[in-house]
């Protein structure tokens, strides 16, 4: 017996026979999920569709209310319930595109003097860190900005560029 959740489901305005078909078919578009905490959801008939309202123990699953023609009952319940939160954080915070930019740096060696590129990508707003980079002509190696990104992975890389 599982009690985590409790699922009480009213329906009113039909038939006796007609109510435990529509509560079968609720039981049915839950499924597992009427585990998953407490869940009201209420049925009022009205002649030929059903004025669902759907209370679930998520937020997003809060309140849900819609109509639906009796053959469609247990779909359109099970399609609420699959329904992706609009408001969640995740999707939210995964909506911008990260948008790499290319960037070089220009250097001079400490050692040799001679001019040098660092190139890698960056995001916009991301931080640049001292990293150690070897210059392309003497390799010897100095702390140059690289993107923290960048830094953290090696994946940046020194260029010649001509005197
Ligand atoms: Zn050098």
């Amino acid at each position: 017996m599982n009690n985590r959740g409790r699922l009480q489901i009213l329906i009113a305005g039909c038939a006796p026979d007609e109510r435990k078909h529509a509560d079968a078919r609720v039981r049915a578009s839950l499924g597992p999920r009427a585990g998953s905490g407490d869940w009201t959801v209420s049925l009022v008939k009205l002649k030929t569709t059903w004025s669902v309202t759907l209370d679930g123990p998520e937020p997003h699953l809060k309140g849900l209310s819609f109509e639906v023609s009796d053959d469609r009952l247990q779909v359109e319940i099970r399609q609420a319930l699959d329904r992706e939160p609009s408001n969640a954080p995740e999707r939210a915070a995964a909506a911008p595109a990260s948008v790499a930019q290319a960037k070089r740096s220009r250097h001079k060696c400490t050692m040799c003097a001679r001019p040098f590129e660092v190139h890698f990508d960056t995001q916009p707003g991301e931080r640049e860190v001292a990293t150690a980079v070897a210059c392309p002509r003497c390799w010897h190696v100095q702390r140059v900005p690289v993107a923290e990104g960048a830094s953290a992975t090696e994946s940046y890389r020194a260029e010649a560029t001509p005197d």
